[in-house]
């Protein structure tokens, strides 16, 4: 096995386009923590995920609705206090990889 490729999350964003159907996942220790912050709004803007658990809200074509900034189309805006499911989700893991190839970012594109 090799060492992990150099993968750069601004230059992808494709686990942030898998939000369709409810499917980016928001614990309630999220919600605790972004009320105890004053961020109410991103607690009550959640939708009916999966497994009966609450989830982010997502576009029309499946991107989280917290996708994107005036710097860059895939970086996060709310990213110092995204959920635990974002912060949990590692880059260069088997799942990672799967989303970067059928979201066609690798061979690497342009920012
Ligand atoms: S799919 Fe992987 S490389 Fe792309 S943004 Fe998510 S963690 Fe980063
Ligand atoms: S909150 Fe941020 S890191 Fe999490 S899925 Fe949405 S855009 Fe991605």
């Amino acid at each position: 096995m090799g060492a992990p490729p150099d993968l750069d999350c601004l230059a992808c964003g494709a686990c942030c386009r898998q939000g369709s159907d409810g499917r980016i996942l928001v614990p309630a220790e999220d919600l605790a923590r972004w009320r105890a912050i004053g961020r109410d709004d991103l607690a009550d803007s959640l939708v009916p995920g999966h497994f009966g658990e609450l989830a982010f809200p997502y576009r029309a074509d499946g991107s989280c609705v917290h996708l994107g900034t005036p710097d860059g189309a895939h970086a996060c805006s709310i990213y110092a206090d995204r959920g635990t499911t974002c912060r949990e989700f590692e880059a260069g893991s088997r799942q990672c990889l799967e989303f970067r190839r059928e979201a066609g970012v690798d061979p690497p594109r342009e920012r």
